[in-house]
């Protein structure tokens, strides 16, 4: 496949100058952005702008591309070193930063951003389970997280407190090296991670002791969580920035809600079902019974006459809260009629004379 003219790309000039150049783009990467557009092709498509983009927005590497082509940038860069130092800046305000597709398209290798390792802390997940009657109030809980947190003691920098990391002299703090090998093809240049300071950009002769110069921390942390009422079984929480620590920030903590069966509740959504059990004479001629909500209160449901066995009566509002809402599911209640059993002489004639009637 030959690669498409990075001009051509991006629609503008040759003779565009960088104030054009990034209008072009910013208006293509509205367009194609992961998060606007998730499909395959555009995400190709807006890997090639951002490529086209990242070249023709840094002096260097347009003159370069003017004087050889493609293959002047494919040979003189890794995919990595195209986007180093590019101006993303505030292209991408209100949307997933450059930072993270990139780190998807290239499967979270080397960062690019200041040439260093900048990987987020990772997402953690904890799994809880409340009762109906909780998930029907809401309720405030306290949890425990075993993460990684950045070092109180350092700060995260590793180096003891009143001493300052050093920037790396082999690879001058960048994190990464790059070895030109000369080929028959010409040079080729490869980017590794720095073997001095293993991507860290910087060297630690005064470690900080409670680190041990790692900078990060095993703590169990305990963090208050309000759980809303009418959360359903299987729910998440997302609790932003209260994941593990990395260089590059915090990962966020979801917290899976289970919500453990009743034995006298069953849920369908926002709603509940139970089940009242009535006698032959209640069902035949009507009644009122009492019947206990969730919510604890007790409501008169009135059973008219004539009342089958399987039937379904609502009580308006006495089912689940949904969540961020002043509405309420209802609660359905389904009749058994139960058949008397062990009937004496009495009640056996009573039955046979009522048969006659029926
Ligand atoms: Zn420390
Ligand atoms: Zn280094």
């Amino acid at each position: 496949m030959t690669k498409k003219d990075y001009y051509d790309v991006l629609g503008v000039n040759k003779d565009a100058d960088k104030r054009e150049i990034k209008k072009a783009y910013r208006k293509l990467a509205l367009k194609y952005h992961p998060d606007k557009n998730p499909s395959k092709e555009a995400e190709e498509k807006f890997k090639e702008i951002s490529e086209a983009y990242a070249v023709l927005s840094d002096s260097e590497k347009r003159q370069m591309y003017d004087q050889y082509g493609h293959a002047g940038i494919d040979q003189q860069y890794s995919s990595e070193d195209i986007f180093r130092n590019a101006d993303f800046g505030d292209i991408f305000s209100g949307m997933g930063g450059f930072q993270d597709i990139f780190n998807q398209f290239f499967g979270g290798g080397s960062g690019f951003s200041r040439g260093r390792r900048v990987r987020r802390g990772a997402d953690l997940r904890y799994d809880t389970e409340i009762t109906l009657k909780e998930a029907y109030n809401g309720l405030d809980k306290q949890i425990r997280i075993p993460r990684t947190e950045s070092c109180d003691v350092c700060g995260g920098s590793g180096a003891k407190p009143g001493t300052k990391p050093k920037t790396c002299k082999q690879c001058g703090g960048r994190g990464q090296v790059r070895q030109s090998r000369r080929t028959a093809f010409g040079m080729f240049t490869q980017v590794g991670v720095c073997p001095q300071c293993q991507g860290k950009g910087v060297i630690i002769e005064d470690k900080c002791k409670k680190c041990r110069g790692t900078g990060q921390i095993q703590v169990n942390r305990d963090i208050s969580i309000h759980i809303p009422a009418g959360v359903d079984d299987g729910s998440q929480l997302r609790l932003a920035g209260e994941g593990e620590s990395g260089p590059g920030g915090t990962g966020d903590l979801y917290v899976v809600i289970h919500v453990r069966p009743h034995d006298q509740f069953k849920r369908r959504g926002a709603d509940l079902y139970t089940v009242q059990t009535v006698s032959f004479p209640e069902a035949a001629l009507g009644t009122k019974k009492d019947i206990e909500t969730i919510g604890g209160e007790s409501v008169s449901l009135k059973i008219p006459d004539s009342t089958q066995q399987g039937t379904i009566l609502r009580l308006k509002n006495k089912g689940m809260p949904l969540v961020n809402s002043s509405r309420y599911g209802d609660l359905y209640v389904e009749v058994h009629v139960k058949t008397p059993k062990k009937l004496n002489r009495k009640a056996k004639n009573l039955f046979k004379e009522l048969e006659k009637e029926l």
